[in-house]
């Protein structure tokens, strides 16, 4: 039988940069919904707006006192022009979204497209090869060019590069907790925060607050997902994925609007990666760099509003994630940052480990436990990415 959920105090968090500072009180204001959203990481609040759009009532319940998951840990990124077939779809609906509800919500989503720095013929022949394709939204450009949109860093052996002009760029640290504020805000939806999900028996969802009376549940908890249901998480083979990831100064104060990626992401996101000379790439920095494929790299940055520079990253995958941070790795992403820029050192702030779902099965896992249990999980570093257009298929006629 269902009850009601206690009152729960609502506090949404800071941001961390202190731009803004809010909280809200907030007791739930209706006693059964048609929804319960679990995750208020990006998955999640993207199930929640679309499901706010189709005109349902909605309760969004996070776990911690604000998401502090992947999707504030990482670069804020929408890597849509890097993107390649399905993946690509679900990038080109997610850019919309994300400037629909950038507008709404009051959140900056800057078009600032991404830069690649190509540093060799190699790889620049991947993006030739793409851009021979016809490949929407790349542009090749000059070493000039390039070094221009760092913001006029950059290393002596730059060869040329491309636009991304298909990207956006969000403050990762800003950007779930603006949409959580605003999501709370509309009539109709409920957010509660250090609540903890526990289960649904097909009337009511379970929490650490007591319980409330739902239609169904959508669980978008990330790579926990083995907390709550580790058979699924088991016959997908979903694991941690952990990034070692830092926020330097940026050298000189230098200005770059950019996302910027490198050779190694040339071998990571499915458009580059599928091109024929990505082949060719892959066994030249396997032969010249194995130091960079060891930590699995993708040697990449953005600039906050602050003007620091987050930088990255390096991947290692398990089921549990070890705790400690490996000082080799750090070494090695930021000796390949500097090369990159064209300096000698970088002044670093901050250091954090961000982990992501992944599995070997496919970029994203759907299941449906029953008929009113859902679960969506992005199951690679392309969340911020795609997540919008994910969960848009969920709710395929909101805001038509
Ligand atoms: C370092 C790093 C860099 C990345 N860079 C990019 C990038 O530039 N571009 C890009 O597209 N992608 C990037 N990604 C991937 C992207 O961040 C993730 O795919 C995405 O954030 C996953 O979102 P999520 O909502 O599934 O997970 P999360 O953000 O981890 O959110 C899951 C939420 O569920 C909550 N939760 C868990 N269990 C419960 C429970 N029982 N009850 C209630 N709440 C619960 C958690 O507290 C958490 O807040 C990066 C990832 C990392 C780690």
């Amino acid at each position: 039988m269902g009850c009601r959920l206690p009152r729960a105090a609502l506090e949404l968090d800071r941001d961390t940069a202190q731009s803004w500072c809010v909280t809200w009180i907030r007791i739930p204001s209706t006693e059964s919904y048609d929804v319960a959203v679990v995750g208020a990481g990006i998955v999640g609040l993207a199930h929640a707006a679309w499901a706010l759009d189709a005109g349902l009532r909605v309760l969004l319940l996070e776990r911690d006192q604000r998401a502090v998951g992947a999707s504030v840990r990482n670069f804020g990124h929408v890597c849509v022009t890097g993107q390649a077939g399905e993946l690509r779809e679900l990038a080109t609906i997610a850019r919309q979204r994300w400037l629909d509800l950038g507008r709404r919500a009051g959140l900056a989503v800057r078009e600032t497209g991404g830069v690649v720095v190509a540093r060799g013929s190699d790889e620049l022949a991947v993006l030739e090869e793409l851009s021979g394709r016809g490949h929407e939204g790349l542009g090749l450009l000059t070493a000039a060019q390039v070094r221009q949109r760092l913001g006029g860093c950059g290393a002596d052996d730059i060869v040329g590069g491309a636009e991304l002009g298909c990207d956006l760029r969000v403050d990762p640290r800003v950007a779930a907790h603006r949409l959580a504020a605003w999501l709370a805000d509309q009539p109709g939806v409920d957010v509660l925060f250090r609540t903890n999900y526990l289960g649904f028996d097909g009337d009511t969802v379970h929490t650490s607050r007591g319980g409330a009376r739902c239609q169904r549940v959508i669980v978008c908890v990330g790579h926990d997902l083995d907390y709550l249901y580790p058979e699924l998480a088991e016959t997908h083979d979903v694991a941690r994925c952990a990034l070692q990831m830092a926020r330097v100064q940026a050298p000189g104060g230098v200005v770059i609007d950019p996302a910027v990626l490198t050779a190694t992401s040339l071998l990571r996101y499915s458009a580059f990666a599928g091109t024929d000379a990505a082949q060719a790439l892959r066994a030249r920095v396997a032969a010249a760099r194995p130091d960079l494929l060891d930590i699995e790299a993708n040697v990449m940055l953005t600039q906050r509003p602050d003007g620091t520079l987050i930088i990255g990253d390096s991947h290692h995958t398990e089921p549990t994630t070890d705790v400690f941070l490996s000082e080799h790795t750090s070494d090695t992403l930021h000796r390949a940052i500097c090369e990159v820029l064209g300096v000698d050192q970088l002044n670093v702030h901050e250091r954090w480990q961000g982990v992501y779902a992944s599995s070997p099965r496919g970029d994203y896992l759907v299941a449906e436990l029953g008929d009113r249990v859902s679960v969506r999980v992005v199951t690679a570093g392309v969340g911020m990415t795609i997540a919008f257009g994910l969960a848009q298929r969920h709710f395929p006629g909101a805001g038509a």
